[in-house]
């Protein structure tokens, strides 16, 4: 007997996962190891835990234990706000007049208004646990920075914020809630470290970027021994911890005997997505069930779909190691778009890997397009969503849509991953009709290119 499925999916507290899947230890050909900058060889743990936390380095390279048990003092902080409900859109379904089912997983029910917060206090707690004092990170449009700010005061941890300096001044809100929260946020490039004042030196006046947060941040943990930095994308164990988003997802449509076709997700960094895909990627990689998988990125920063699959730096004080992934070279700056979680110039090498293999596919999308779908999609469905998230409204829109061209009653599943609160300047231009669609030029992104290392 079919159970009818109710318009949002909610699991039990004793649902809530007790594993996070790590998607590499299924993977048959594994993403290229990361390198050390110094060496240009294989990072070691020893190398990796001076900058990051003891467990999170130790499970940055862990490769082989498929599940994870998620520390009961992490599930206690989830019981806040998961298990995240999986909602049927069955109101945009009807506009649409599309046979598609349409389900998505809503990560924006708490505070801090987006996934991050599942990676934040798993980050903090593995910080507390080492029994350091406090942790450093950058954040670019916020949504990390407010994340881990809320982590870190709950462990009672000292939070050092770079914020990018574009949104530092753009987006006083998030900054306060930040600080709020008890984080200390310094807008970056700043005069604190020394990245920050050659950066300033050289292009004074600048609005900063995410990678010179990145490189300030790890440079501000160095100086003391009892701080690490964190970092809220693009790493194996954020993408880890992210898991608990596709495990859930699963258990939901599991509960209802619901089988997804498609899954699509934004990717900045690649976490979320590859947190949502987790557990479905795994069922695809050993035979078991099929699925199509959609990455959407912006047109301004196309890492995917234009980018190059080589070895790159992950900030561009060229500080942190290298990793094999998608990347439009480091010191690739993308316009001043208006999903700033989407910004980042690489995609994280699990997601690279299961792309360049034709196991996932991408997709690029022009902003005014995204907020269109944002705007219809805060009009029907109720939630407003954040820009990023938005991307994957658009493609979850535009797949119903041919469903309804040829009739599939196809299952289309995916991520929204936060709220929209701290977005209305962008969505303002949107209204006011100021929004542009820049796309780099080819040869952009061949200048950019030219600069990725040689690695043989
Ligand atoms: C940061 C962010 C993203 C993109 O980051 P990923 O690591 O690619 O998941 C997407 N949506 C929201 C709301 C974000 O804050």
């Amino acid at each position: 007997m079919k159970k009818e499925i109710p318009y949002k999916i909610y699991l039990s507290e004793n649902e809530l996962p007790k594993y996070w899947c790590n998607l590499r230890a299924f993977m048959k050909e594994k993403p290229a190891p990361m390198l050390d900058s110094a060496t240009m060889k294989p990072i070691t743990q020893e190398a990796l835990s001076k900058v990051f936390c003891d467990e999170l380095a130790r499970q940055e390279l862990d490769d082989t234990t498929e599940y994870i048990e998620i520390p009961q003092e992490i599930r206690d902080f989830y019981k806040m706000y998961r298990p995240a409900p999986l909602i049927r859109a069955y109101c945009l379904e009807k506009v649409l007049q599309t046979p598609a089912k349409i389900y998505y997983k809503f990560e924006g029910n708490n505070t801090s208004g987006s996934h991050k917060l599942n990676s934040a206090i798993a980050q903090a707690y593995y910080a507390k646990q080492q029994g350091l004092k406090g942790v450093t990170t950058e954040t670019g449009a916020g949504q990390w920075g407010t994340a881990l700010s809320m982590a870190c005061a709950y462990f009672g941890l000292d939070c050092k914020v770079f914020m990018v300096k574009g949104s530092y001044e753009l987006k006083p809100f998030r900054r306060e809630v930040m600080r709020t929260y008890g984080a200390n946020v310094t807008p970056s490039p700043s005069m604190t470290t020394e990245i920050g004042r050659k950066m300033l030196e050289q292009f004074p006046g600048t609005t900063g970027s995410l990678g010179c947060a990145i490189s300030e941040a790890v440079e501000e943990a160095s100086k003391n021994a009892d701080y690490r930095y964190v970092l809220g994308s693009a790493l194996n164990h954020v993408l880890l911890h992210q898991s608990v988003i596709g495990m859930e997802t699963k258990s939901a449509l599991d509960k209802y005997g619901v089988k997804a076709d498609i899954i699509i997700g934004c990717a900045g960094g690649g976490s979320n997505l590859g947190g949502l895909i987790a557990p479905f990627m795994v069922e695809k990689l050993q035979g078991k069930a099929d699925y199509r998988f959609i990455a959407v990125e912006p047109a301004s920063c196309p890492t995917l779909t234009r980018g190059k699959y080589a070895y790159d730096y992950n900030d561009t004080g060229k500080i942190c190691p290298l990793s094999k992934m998608y990347t439009l070279g480091s010191g690739f700056i993308p316009s001043a778009n208006h999903a700033g979680g989407l910004r980042y110039h690489g995609m994280t090498s699990v997601l690279s890997e299961l792309y360049d293999k034709g196991l996932m596919e991408a997709r690029s999308v022009e902003q005014t397009k995204v907020f269109e779908a944002a705007e219809y999609f805060a009009r029907i469905e109720g939630i407003l969503p954040a820009p990023e998230s938005s991307h994957a409204i658009r493609v979850a829109i535009d797949e119903a849509m041919k469903c309804k061209e040829t009739g599939e009653e196809k299952t289309i599943v995916f991520g929204l991953t936060g709220t929209g609160y701290f977005d209305m300047m962008s969505y303002e231009k949107f209204h006011d009709g100021k929004m542009t669609d820049y796309i780099p030029s080819d040869e952009e992104l061949e200048k950019s290119f030219a600069d990725l290392p040689k690695i043989p």
